[in-house]
């Protein structure tokens, strides 16, 4: 099969196009021929490499895919050969502890696709059959495979483990990447009122059409925290999503009100940094981190987003060849959603 391969970490340029054996799949697992992948963020760190990643090279990197099932392996009757699907990421045990409690995320033996385990940059790959899930019929493989991990991961974040309620205000840091345009729109559907911090009008205006109503440039408005206080009639937001970390999170301790809760499911700026404890324990708040979801939350992620009730934004598709591209335009941070892979 074509695939895009990495033999060493690096800048974009260590990504090649070229042939790679097609993995074929075992007993309770399915080979689909994937039609379209979807980048994120964990690519980019998974690429450059990290103190104490330990990969099988050649790497083929990408969690999200949607396309056709075209090999069976021994016991799966569930799914033929030809049906459409969408996968998720989450690869766990299915007999642990965790994963017997629907705690299945937090699995002992838990990977992700395209990060610990070759992924979707590739014409075919292989998961669990339970990790799948039919395509409604119609519905366009890009937006399918642009929906799965972010939604599964804001539905989790805000929703399972945020506990968001009707009538909270929410505050998202960031405007235009793929689990904040998620967020802004799983905050709206529950019921909330959102708030977003962007870096421009553009990626604001964006954030106008998911529902988001206070908006707040952080250009003009560095200390943005205040700004935040100010439109919540000096309050503070009840939820803060924050995935952007350093340089972030100190200010969004700041823009909770007291008893709230921030978010995070990851740091696109940084892992490292410092935040004045007094706002922590002064203000009550709780920190809540998580990452992905488990089965039963991209289920339900995936309905509402088969039903458009959530809808993934797109930004470009590149052929599958032009990885590296596409690459460079998420690492810079013009991206407004998702950027596709065609395959
Ligand atoms: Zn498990």
């Amino acid at each position: 099969m074509r695939a895009v391969i990495f033999r060493q970490h690096g800048d974009p340029e260590v990504l090649e196009y070229a042939e790679f054996p097609k993995p074929e799949p075992g007993p309770g697992e399915v080979q689909v021929r994937l039609r379209a992948a979807a980048l994120n963020h964990v690519d980019l760190f998974v690429r450059t490499g990290w103190p104490g990643l330990r990969l099988e090279l050649p790497h083929i990197l990408g969690s999200d895919g949607a396309g056709e099932v075209s090999e069976l392996g021994e016991g799966v009757t569930e799914f033929s050969v030809g049906d459409r699907v969408v996968l998720n990421a989450n690869l766990s045990c299915g007999g642990c502890d965790y994963c017997l409690s629907g705690q299945d995320n937090m699995c002992r033996d838990w990977h992700l696709l395209g990060e610990t385990v070759r992924g979707t940059y590739a014409e075919h790959v292989v998961v669990p059959a339970r990790n799948l899930l039919p395509l409604p019929e119609g519905f366009d493989f890009a937006e399918a495979a642009a929906a799965s991990l972010v939604f599964l991961t804001a539905w989790h974040s805000l929703i399972s483990r945020g506990k968001l309620k009707a009538g909270e205000t929410v505050l998202v840091v960031g405007a235009s990447g793929g689990v904040n345009t998620a967020s802004i729109q799983v905050a709206k559907l529950a019921g909330a009122e959102v708030y977003v911090v962007g870096s421009n009008d553009e990626k604001l205006g964006l954030a106008e059409s998911l529902g988001a109503s206070k908006l707040i440039n952080r250009a003009e408005e560095p200390e943005w925290s205040r700004a935040v206080y100010q439109a919540s009639a000096k309050r503070g937001v009840d939820v803060v999503v924050d995935n952007v970390g350093a340089g972030s999170l100190p200010l969004s301790m700041r823009a909770a009100r007291k008893g709230g809760r921030i978010l995070t499911v990851g740091n696109t700026a940084g892992a490292k940094f410092e935040f004045d404890n007094r706002y922590m324990f002064g203000k009550h708040l709780t920190l809540i981190g998580s990452t992905m979801g488990t089965h039963a939350d991209f289920r339900k992620a995936m309905q509402l987003v088969f039903e458009r009730r959530l809808k993934p934004v797109l930004d470009r598709a590149y052929a599958l060849d032009q990885a590296q591209a596409a690459h460079i335009r998420l690492a810079a941070g013009e991206q407004m959603g998702k950027i596709v892979l065609e395959i």
